[in-house]
C-alpha cells in the first residue's frame, strides 16, 4: 500500500500544519494551515504544488491559509466536515464520519470527532499508520471542549483510541509540555508518563517538536483516555464527581485542566 511521507510545519506560535507527500505518485497535500505565506515559502523550498488542503475544523489558527493557499494553486481542493460548510467559507469538498479521501495513493478514513467544536473531523491514513486530529487529541492532553459535551469529547477520544497502537498522532499544537505537568499531577505515579516528561524536556530544550506521539504511547500517559485508571478516577471524586462513570471522570479531568 502507498505511503505517506509526512513533514511537520511550525506555524505561528504554537500550531502544526503538516505536508503530506504520497511516495508512490508525489501528490502533496496540506493538512490545515494558518499562515498561507509561510507554508508558500516552505513549498517553495521543495519545488512542490500541493493538490489538497485537509482541514480538521473552523478554528481561524486551523483555516486562515486556505484562501491565500487557493490564489497560489488555482484548482486546490480543500476537504471540510459536511455540516460546518456555512463556516468553512473555502472549502470546496464536504465529508462526512465514514468518508474516504485521497491523496495520490494513498487514502484516508473520515472520523468525524465532535467535542472541541461540533464539526471537528480527523483523517485517518490506516496505510501510513497516520491520524491528523486536530485540536482532539493532543500529547497527554485534549482539545478544550468549546462547542460539544463531554460526553462527545469523550467519545471522539475514545474513537482515536481504538486506532491501532503504531498509528502516529499528528496534531494541531505543540502544547506537550505544559499537559504532561497536568498530567503528572493527577497520574503522579505513572511510570511511563514520568519518563514521557524526560523525553519531551530533552525534545523541547533541543528545540525539537515532540510530534507525532503514538496511540500506544497516548493509552499509556493521556489521563483523558486513562478514565479507567485508579488515581486519575480519584481526582475525580476529590471534585465529588462518580468515579465509576467514565464520561464524569473525563469531565472532572477536564474541568481541572481547565483551571490548572
Ligand atoms: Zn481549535
Ligand atoms: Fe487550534
Amino acid at each position: 500500500m502507498a505511503k505517506l511521507e509526512v513533514m511537520l510545519v511550525p506555524q505561528l506560535s504554537d500550531n502544526y500544519s503538516y505536508v503530506m507527500r504520497c511516495e508512490d505518485t508525489g501528490d502533496v497535500g496540506i493538512v490545515d494551515c494558518p499562515d498561507a505565506e509561510d507554508m508558500i515559502a516552505f513549498l517553495n523550498k521543495k519545488g512542490w504544488t500541493p493538490k489538497a488542503i485537509f482541514l480538521t475544523h473552523h478554528h481561524w489558527d486551523h483555516i486562515d491559509g486556505t484562501k491565500g493557499l487557493k490564489e497560489k494553486y488555482p484548482g486546490l481542493k480543500v476537504y471540510g466536515y459536511i455540516h460546518d460548510q456555512k463556516r468553512l467559507p473555502d472549502a470546496t469538498d464536504f465529508v462526512d464520519e465514514g468518508d474516504t479521501v485521497s491523496l495520490g495513493a494513498c487514502e484516508a478514513k473520515v472520523l468525524f470527532t465532535p467535542g472541541h467544536t461540533i464539526g471537528h473531523i480527523a483523517y485517518h491514513f490506516a496505510g501510513s499508520d497516520a491520524v491528523f486530529c486536530g485540536d482532539t487529541m493532543f500529547a497527554a492532553g485534549c482539545g478544550r471542549v468549546f462547542e460539544g459535551t463531554f460526553a462527545q469529547m469523550h467519545e471522539s477520544m475514545q474513537k482515536l483510541a481504538a486506532l491501532p497502537p503504531e498509528t502516529k498522532v499528528y496534531c494541531g499544537h505543540e502544547y506537550t509540555a505544559s499537559n504532561v505537568r497536568f498530567a503528572l499531577a493527577v497520574d503522579p505515579e505513572n511510570l511511563e508518563l514520568k519518563a514521557f516528561e524526560v523525553e519531551v524536556k530533552q525534545l523541547r530544550d533541543e528545540g525539537q517538536p515532540t510530534i507525532p506521539t503514538t496511540i500506544g504511547k497516548e493509552l499509556a500517559v493521556n489521563p483523558f483516555l486513562r478514565v479507567d485508571a485508579p488515581s486519575i478516577q480519584q481526582a475525580a471524586a476529590e471534585m465529588g464527581k462518580d468515579a465509576s462513570d467514565p464520561v464524569a471522570v473525563f469531565e472532572a479531568t477536564r474541568t481541572r485542566k481547565d483551571n490548572f
